[in-house]
């Protein structure tokens, strides 16, 4: 597998491949990393969506405002080899997507974007062209519906992965994707924005939980039916993923807890945090390595008090 990138972070190196395999080597006698920069953030570009969907956890909507990407100062302080996942909104929606992603590429940052299923339909050829021109890395696509000639295309692209969410998409949906043998990643339900409000509903609520306990419960099941499946931090916790695997395969998956790798930037508000669910929100800053300081004295202050 070719290298894309290799690069020194705080004590660490960081290698990253063309399929998205990040490793991640403390140098010396450190055991854990101590980074100076995230070596990923999830970036917001925009609030604009007209999708609609009901747990949306940005609240994303029609009146919804774009970032002024172009123009944020922490872009500049970027390191080459530094991974942003770009999301929304509809990030497709957002008039500077391509010049941004060509200023990324001149840095040598790696972005990757997420998209929702019929964003994709009907993106197809913009997303073709961000994908040949080297313009973005990786593909996350938000499942809706069946859709076989689509989904056994996705299934064939190494850097393109399903996204899928505990708690809304249940077991049709695993059982009908595990035929193309695609890569998913499992996401945390966030009980942010209208995932919250969501919640409010009992029925929905209740509804929410089982599907849940029923992945909790079943996902070794489908554990090898998919070409790789990935969770991020909210999903490892609330499946207890760490439970599923033995010591060795924990300490080579795990990427490490949030805020002590990645962060999360609100390009529309112009704020960081550690998460995009997190509740304390800081002014951007123009460093990158300044804001994640702030990201990391927060998680030791919060190990501290537990
Ligand atoms: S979840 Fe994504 S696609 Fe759905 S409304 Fe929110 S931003 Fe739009």
């Amino acid at each position: 597998m070719k290298m894309l990138e290799k690069y020194h972070n705080g004590n660490a190196t960081i290698s990253i491949y063309e399929d998205g395999t990040r490793i991640i080597e403390t140098e010396g006698e450190y055991e854990k990393p101590d980074l100076e920069f995230p070596v990923s953030m999830d970036f917001k570009i925009t609030n604009w969506c007209n999708m609609n969907c009901r747990m949306c956890h940005e609240k994303s909507n029609p009146e919804g405002k774009h970032g002024d990407i172009m123009n944020l100062q922490f872009v500049n302080s970027l390191t080459k080899g530094t991974e942003m996942a770009i999301g929304g909104g509809k990030v497709t929606s957002h008039p500077d997507l391509k010049p941004f992603l060509q200023k990324l590429k001149k840095q040598g940052v790696i972005p990757s974007i997420t998209v929702h299923q019929n964003e994709f339909i009907d993106n197809v050829n913009l997303i073709n062209e961000l994908i040949e021109e080297n313009l973005i890395y990786g593909l996350g696509i938000s499942y809706l519906k069946p859709f076989d000639l689509m989904w056994k295309e996705v299934a064939k692209n190494d850097n393109a992965v399903v996204h899928l969410i505990a708690g809304i998409h249940g077991k049709d949906v695993f059982d009908y994707l595990s035929q193309f043998g695609c890569k998913i990643l499992i996401l945390g339900y966030k009980n942010w924005g209208r995932g919250a409000d969501l919640l409010q509903n009992e029925k929905v609520a209740k509804d929410i939980q089982d599907k849940i306990d029923w992945l909790k419960r079943d996902l070794p099941k489908y554990l090898d039916k998919f070409k790789c499946v990935s969770f991020d931090n909210l999903a490892i916790k609330q499946l207890d993923v760490k439970n599923m695997l033995t010591n060795e395969e924990w300490q080579e998956f795990y990427q490490g807890d949030d805020g002590t790798m990645t962060m999360y930037i609100d390009g529309v508000n112009e704020q960081f945090a550690m998460t995009s669910t997190s509740p304390e929100r800081y002014d951007l800053k123009s460093d990158i390595k300044d804001m994640f300081k702030v990201i990391k004295e927060g998680v030791i202050n919060n190990e501290t008090q537990n």
